[in-house]
């Protein structure tokens, strides 16, 4: 045998056990951000490598040493898209979405990173997300927050606090950059190689560093929150006010700073304790700046990606999965031009009744190899063709789930029948 070729790692196949958890939050997904009068926008999954350089900025994690990045035969140095953002502000801009025209979109799609691949950490993974523009209230931002907070509901996941935080505007992050960085120089010997290496270039993501050897520098940190300049806490005040308007629970994590460059004012995380490390489902916040930084005329923006994988693992550990991938018939057909005629009366059935889920049998067999399958495939009926059926214009029915006596019926009676038997779905 030929040596098998294996996937690439830290990606993986979705398989089909696992689509009805995929379907519930697609498609919870896409109704909710319709609802809320959000439009798909759908980019190309490569963009030059320049895009994200100059958004997400490039001493962060994500440009520094997590993209897959290569030079195509034509010479452009292009890169797998990290993550949504970008791409969709660059077609905003494009295609003159932005301004006055469709200013609420959603996408959904695969994202790449090279990480260190784990549970809920991959190296391709998928993330909805919302993007809005021209809206520099915190009205926005709450509607974000709201139309999350339902997402959670509709997919009935609990365990789930909203986080929050401010980055206030550039100018105060800036002075307040200063300040950390003057207490951090106070410390050279307890900062780990990480943080030696962010303080000039990005000190403001140490005080999100993981190492426990870390935290109690980090908490005794000068907090942005105490730096913030008039409009920056207004504008923080106002959100918080509409949160607790609305009883939306929050805790504030002056720790939030996201990874991003391009963030300000508000930052928001969703987070959850059932997933382990990786307890982030979703994140976003404010990025004023961004669309200007790409050549746009100067927009207010503010926006979130979740995750999918995460959303599939909390359904399923949880326990809060829907069907919605069922066989209900499994339609035998043994012996002489049985197939002929099965696949007509199947192509009948699926005419009259489109929303039932129909296997038709396939590739012959016996009438016993052929109950095993129907058996096997979870359908609640079998329907069963053979030779005497066919002469006399009927088929059976036989119910695989319960305790109930075989029917013969007549062709012409079949999809009265299949209505008074599959009530829920047709
Ligand atoms: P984390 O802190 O978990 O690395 P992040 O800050 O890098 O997350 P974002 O870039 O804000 O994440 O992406 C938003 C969401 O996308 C995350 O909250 C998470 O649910 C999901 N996500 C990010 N990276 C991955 C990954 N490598 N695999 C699976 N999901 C991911
Ligand atoms: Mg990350």
């Amino acid at each position: 045998m030929a040596q098998q070729i294996k996937v690439i790692r830290g990606m993986h196949d979705i398989l089909p056990v696992d689509m009805d958890a995929w379907y519930q939050v697609e498609d919870s997904w896409r109704t909710l951000a319709e609802a809320y009068g959000y439009r798909q926008i759908r980019t190309p999954i490569m963009e030059k490598t320049a895009l994200f350089k100059r958004s997400i900025g490039e001493v962060t994690d994500i440009v520094e040493k997590e993209m897959y990045s290569f030079d195509d035969l034509g010479g452009d140095n292009l890169s797998l898209r990290p993550e949504g953002t970008a791409s969709v502000v660059r077609a905003g801009i494009e295609n003159g979405l932005l301004v006055n025209q469709q200013q609420r979109l959603w996408y959904s799609g695969p994202m790449f990173r090279r990480e260190r691949p784990q549970k809920g950490r991959y190296r391709q993974f998928y993330q909805l997300g919302a993007e809005t523009f021209g809206m520099p209230g915190a009205d926005i931002e709450a509607e974000l927050i709201f139309m999350a907070s339902r997402f959670w509901k509709l997919l009935g996941l609990g365990n789930i606090e909203l986080q929050l935080n401010t980055l206030g505007t550039a100018e105060t992050r800036l002075k307040y950059k200063d300040l950390l960085v003057s207490y951090l120089r106070g410390h050279m010997d307890e900062l780990d190689g990480d943080s030696l290496r962010r303080l000039e270039s990005n000190p403001l993501r140490i005080l999100d560093s993981k190492n426990p050897d870390m935290q109690g520098l980090i908490e005794a940190a000068p907090q942005l929150r105490d730096h913030l300049d008039q409009q920056s806490s207004d504008h923080f005040a106002e959100l918080l006010e509409i949160l607790d308007f609305n009883a939306v629970a929050y805790h504030i994590n002056p720790r939030l700073v996201r990874g991003l460059d391009y963030y300000s004012h508000t930052v928001f995380e969703f987070v959850t304790t059932s997933l382990g490390a990786q307890g982030t489902v979703c994140a976003g916040g404010r990025y004023d700046s961004l669309v200007e930084q790409l050549g746009g005329k100067p927009s207010h923006a503010a926006g979130f990606a979740m995750g999918i994988e995460r959303l599939v693992l909390m359904l399923q550990d949880q326990q809060k999965v829907t069907t919605q991938t069922e066989t209900d018939i499994y339609f035998v057909m043994a012996g002489a031009n049985s197939s002929m005629h099965g696949q007509k009366l199947a192509e009948m059935l699926r005419n009259e009744l489109p929303g039932i889920q129909l296997v038709a049998h396939s590739g012959g067999g016996s009438f016993k190899s052929q109950m095993k399958k129907a058996d096997k495939s979870g359908a609640s009926i079998a329907l069963i063709l053979g030779e005497t059926e066919i002469q006399n214009s009927t088929v059976n029915i036989k119910f695989l789930r319960q305790d109930l006596q075989q029917l013969e019926i007549e062709q012409s009676q079949l999809v009265e029948q299949i209505k008074t038997l599959l009530k829920t779905k047709v």
